[in-house]
């Protein structure tokens, strides 16, 4: 076994530096002018004393322990994990667009604007929708910003909604992001089958009515087959449609949310327009709204001029909730969603939905055989299977992922949806070949095989990562941060 690697804190040596500076021929400032005296540290920053190969070596380290789609396959179910063409990484460091400020006179960056007021029109036209906020920093904010959207559409005339309606097989985002903005949350149950119940539906809708929440295909990796009887239902009560589209990987190019009834969307432009993304964000969630909730959308918006066809800020919107972030969005995603659709253009963007579909159903296909099928047939771009079939052996979902690790991959996601018993949910995207995919699924066989005949081996696994099974109970309640510094 290898030797523990020293923490970086461990290597500290008392004086050793990674900088070697030339003597000062200015006078010295004192560093603390002009900062209150409280706020200045009575004591030296407890950081390692290292040299410079210790630096490099250590995030060298770090970076190699890191797992990204980058260095491997990672069908983690509704993130969209797909590779990110580099091309659009050029694009967002372009000068032009990588070195201007928020704060720059509109005259100077019309280029900027362009793009911002173009993108807004080609998201606009891909979801069926009458205009586009790009403010919204993540899927989640942008759940959060239609959701104040309809709130005030609802208020403007002079109704009070205060219930919104989210299928029990909902991403976790949307009843929080309901909940955060001040409304409470009824959940509908879904049928046998994994669609809305449609009877509960009726049950549950009426004059306090807000919104139903519902992504479609749903994160089962199924298209709502009823979805334009309920939006009738929910549009007859006078509730609106919410859209979740942070994965449109499997409709884009091919049906369009607006055209099935939905009158807010919001799109992951970090998930479905190739954002690297599962580090924490940056992202950006843009909101695409019809008609009748054009005037609250937040503000500015990128407009053009119709004398010129120049471009600017439109702030002159009474009726909008205001700003919802910083400046104008996180610029630098909405370049490269830019950069990805121009690039695809739109026979491309539909043949990515195609693939995706179609990867996904090969795998399903492929690994039916070996585990518990809740809802069998055809998926869209994600599908999930259960685990309960290995519970036999004393074996979990969980084990079955622990031992994906041991491969080198990133294991699928589990225990989500909540309606799927030992759930495993797998979205392979279109970025992957046949070989890759046909790898995972011989090991996934493999593993179903040892769980038959050496159960302990998936139970114990990880066997080749840095950190093997952890008790994940006494890793929350006591964990061990192993800082030797003081
Ligand atoms: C990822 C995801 C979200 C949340 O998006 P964030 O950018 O992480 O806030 C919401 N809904 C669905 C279906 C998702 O897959």
């Amino acid at each position: 076994m290898k030797p523990e690697k020293a923490l970086i804190f461990e290597l500290s040596k008392p004086g050793r530096t990674a900088y070697s500076l030339p003597e000062c021929d200015v006078p010295e400032a004192d560093p603390a002018e002009g900062i209150p005296s409280g706020l200045l540290r009575t004591a030296p920053a407890v950081l390692p004393e290292v040299s410079e190969v210790d630096v490099v070596r250590h995030y060298t380290e770090l970076s190699r322990r890191n797992f990204g789609v980058d260095n491997g396959f990672y069908p983690l179910g509704s993130c969209t994990m797909k590779y990110n063409p580099k091309l659009n990484e050029d694009a967002a460091r372009l000068p032009g667009f990588a070195r201007i400020h928020p704060y720059q006179p509109e005259s100077s960056v019309q280029g900027a604007l362009e793009l911002l007021y173009t993108l807004q029109q080609d998201l606009a036209a891909l979801t069926g929708m009458d205009a586009v906020t790009l403010q919204p920093a993540a899927g989640a904010h942008g759940e959060w910003t239609g959701l104040m959207l309809i709130r005030a559409y609802h208020e403007s005339r002079g109704e009070r909604r205060t219930k919104v309606l989210v299928p029990d097989s909902s991403h976790g985002t949307n009843p929080a992001s309901a909940t955060t903005a001040g409304f409470e949350t009824l959940t509908i149950p879904s049928d046998a089958g994994g669609m809305v119940d449609l009877e509960a539906l009726r049950a549950a809708v009426g004059s306090d009515t807000a919104a139903l929440m519902l992504t479609n295909p749903s994160t089962l990796g199924l298209f709502e087959r009823h979805i334009v009887e309920i939006a009738e239902i929910v549009h007859e009560a006078g509730g609106l449609l919410y859209y979740d589209g942070a994965n449109s990987n499997a409709i884009m190019g091919i049906t369009r949310p607006g055209d099935m009834g939905f009158d807010v969307v919001h799109l992951n432009l970090h998930k479905t327009m190739s954002t690297p993304h599962g580090g924490g964000g940056p992202g950006a969630g843009p909101v695409g709204v019809k008609e009748k909730l054009v005037p609250f959308l937040p503000k500015p918006v990128v407009g053009r001029r119709a004398e010129d066809g120049t471009y600017f800020w439109d702030w002159d919107r009474p009726a909008s909730i205001g700003r919802v972030k910083s400046y104008y969005g996180n610029f630098g995603i909405l370049v490269r969603a830019y950069a990805y659709i121009r690039s695809y253009g739109p026979e491309g963007l539909k043949r990515v939905s195609e693939c995706a579909v179609l990867n996904a159903n090969y795998m399903r296909k492929r690994l039916e055989p070996y585990f518990h099928v809740p809802y069998p047939g055809v998926c869209k771009h994600e599908f999930v299977l259960s685990g309960k079939n290995l519970k036999q052996y004393g074996v979990r979902t969980l084990d079955v992922a622990k031992r994906l690790l041991d491969f080198g991959y990133h294991p699928p996601t589990i225990y989500f949806p909540l309606n799927v018993e030992e759930c495993i949910m797998i979205e392979p995207t279109e970025t992957e070949s046949k070989e890759t995919l046909d790898g995972f699924i011989d090991t996934m066989i493999q593993i179903v095989e040892e769980a038959a005949h050496d159960p302990d081996l998936v139970k114990n696994a990880p066997y080749e990562t840095v950190v093997k099974r952890l008790d994940e109970t006494t890793a929350a309640r006591k964990p061990v941060l192993n800082c030797t510094c003081g």
